[in-house]
């Protein structure tokens, strides 16, 4: 080791991302002195969260309130039972950390935001609209919050925060520091061993150079390891791939960049900290293969409205309750069951103008870059830019002016000769005839009916019901989707102060590892999983704030 690289501090944070930033900032302004490592170069500074959509999950806000939507504590711990499923003794802290986020989500979540600039888009999303039971999987209202600034905006107070003391000298950021080692002395963390990288000039976001030019040892009292998940690892996915959701898929887009490798979780559980629920897992079935990629086999996901057909590669259509966006896992476990890695969606020119959206920072220009003209585009009609731009180059998409070149489109893209004209027709004709009636027996058509009483739904989500073989609604379209993996939903096992908790011992406790703590993707969002099997969205962004707070705070305290 370099003995002229080795600095001491009261707390190190592990990863630069949006937990690591926001534990800094509250170990910093409780006059600790941080160090900040990340093995990305400055440019990656906040992680996924600068290309997320910056979606939170509010509960009883403001906006809400305004756009007509009654929502309550109690109606969100409904659903979010009914979501995690908690099943197992090593749920006992993730149920915890789950009542006190929702707390903190009905409580001054939204004050605190609001307190540091930031400000949200006025119509609020609903994103997983459910399996169809009361007390089952998903959102009963519309409680997706997107930050007006996407991900950035939800970054950016925390980034100024941990500058601003780092411009004070109470914080040092050690980018190109990669975490291999924790160092223990009699059981306790007291400090990291860091492999330096050599200087990278590559691209926010894309894979970099992992030569090492040195190593440093950095001691503290504390050391909070906020490093993310493991979705950019494929192959760790497949080894944590749940029996229940099916085979692993052999073809999947990653939907977040390289440096999500899940290395980090080893390397603390090395150390003493357990990691629970590795096979709670949160990948998407509405993903493209991006034309303009950032990272490798870099994928986006749609944001979908209701309305379009979910057909499985052989052209059955998905069983209720697996419409767009309605239940994410559920609807991978029925895809997995179908022996293909893809699915459909057939829909019209006048649904994705309509209802298309993507997810990402970059793929929203006008809520990213705050711009009023360009956002007005969402109620006047069109396709957004980015939406256009993939139905002109996305390779899983297919554009006809009739069905039976659609058909051929899709043989093309998918496995070849799997789809008919007259097969696809059928299940589209019979579809249609439910819309011909104000009433139906057509499940998908009947919530299509109910969402639009919802006036963000009408205004620029949900289009009016019409026949998807309506020539004036066209021209068809039908989008190849993609297996895309996100989010890990298990993680280091942390107590209600953001502490490691070691295996348990004789007597069935685990304590503390003195000196670790843990916050973000990497602790499960807290506890190792507060959301348990699924998610409800915007629930990410916020299980990163909150645990990065609370394991900030505690930190501070030794
Ligand atoms: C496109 C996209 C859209 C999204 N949209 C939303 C949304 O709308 N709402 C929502 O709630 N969530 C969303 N998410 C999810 C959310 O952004 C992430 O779950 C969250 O940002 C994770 O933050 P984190 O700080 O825990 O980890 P990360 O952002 O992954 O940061 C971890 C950091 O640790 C560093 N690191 C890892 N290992 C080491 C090591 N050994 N040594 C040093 N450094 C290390 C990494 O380089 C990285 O910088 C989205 C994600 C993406 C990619």
């Amino acid at each position: 080791m370099d003995a002229r690289n080795s600095f001491d501090s009261d707390v190190i944070v592990v990863g630069a991302g949006l937990a690591g930033l926001v534990a800094a900032a509250e170990a910093a302004d409780a006059g600790r002195r941080v160090i900040v490592v990340d093995q990305e170069g400055e440019q990656s500074l906040g992680g996924q969260a600068f290309w997320s959509l910056g979606g939170l999950f509010l509960v009883d806000s403001p906006e809400q309130r305004r756009m007509g939507v009654r929502d309550s504590r109690e109606l969100a711990g409904q659903d979010w039972a009914g979501s995690a499923q908690f099943d197992r003794p090593e749920d006992h802290w993730p149920r915890r950390w789950a009542e006190a986020y929702l707390d903190f989500a009905a409580g001054e979540k939204r004050a605190w935001l609001h307190g540091l600039g930031v400000r949200f888009f006025p119509v609020v999303s609903w994103a997983e609209r459910g399996d169809g039971r009361a007390d089952g999987h998903g959102n009963s209202v519309p409680r997706f919050h997107v930050t007006w600034g996407t991900g950035p905006g939800v970054l950016e107070p925390f980034v100024r925060r941990v500058l601003d003391h780092a411009d004070a000298g109470r914080v040092r950021l050690l980018f190109r520091h990669r975490v291999d080692e924790l160092l223990t002395e009699g059981g306790a963390v007291v400090g990291v061993r860091c492999a330096v990288l050599e200087p990278t000039t590559a691209r926010r976001g894309a894979a970099t150079s992992r030569a090492v030019t040195g190593d440093v040892e950095l001691r503290a009292s504390a050391v909070v390891v906020a490093s993310g998940g493991i979705g950019g690892n494929h192959e760790l996915v497949r080894r944590m791939w749940p029996a229940r959701l099916g085979t692993p898929p052999s073809t999947m887009v990653a939907g977040v960049p390289a440096h999500v490798d899940g290395r980090m979780l080893g390397i603390a559980a090395e150390a003493g900290g357990r990691m629970i629920n590795g096979d709670r897992m949160w990948h998407y079935v509405e993903g493209l293969r991006n034309w303009d990629p950032v990272w490798e086999n870099h994928g986006i996901r749609i944001l979908p409205g209701p309305s379009s057909v979910w057909l499985d590669a052989t052209g059955r259509r998905l069983p209720p309750p697996y419409f767009p966006g309605f239940d994410t896992l559920g609807t991978l476990k029925h895809l997995r069951g179908t022996g293909y890695d893809y699915s459909w969606f057939v829909l019209t020119q006048r649904i994705v103008e309509k209802e298309f959206a993507l997810s990402g920072s970059e793929q929203n220009p006008d809520l990213t870059g705050k711009d009023v003209r360009l956002l007005l585009g969402r109620v006047r009609g069109g396709a957004p830019g980015p939406v256009d731009a993939f139905l002109r180059h996305g390779e899983d998409f297919v554009v006809a002016p009739a069905l039976g070149e659609l058909v051929e489109g899709m043989n093309r893209v998918g496995e070849p000769g799997l789809l008919t004209e007259a097969g696809l027709r059928a299940v589209l004709e019979a579809r249609d005839r439910e819309v011909e009636n104000p009433f139906g027996k057509d499940a998908q058509v009947m919530f299509l009916r109910g969402h639009r009483r919802y006036r963000g739904d009408r205004l620029i989500r949900v289009a009016a019901p019409h026949r998807i073989l309506d020539p004036a609604a066209g021209p068809l379209i039908a989008v190849r989707l993609n297996i895309l993996t996100r989010k890990t939903l298990g993680g280091l096992e942390t107590d209600l102060s953001g502490r490691c908790l070691a295996a348990p011992d004789a007597s069935g406790v685990g304590r503390p590892v003195p000196g670790l703590f843990a916050a973000g993707e990497a602790a499960g969002f807290g506890g190792g999983g507060l959301m348990g099997y699924n998610a409800l969205e915007g629930t990410f962004l916020g299980g990163c704030l909150f645990s990065g707070r609370v394991a900030g705070r505690a930190a501070a305290m030794g």
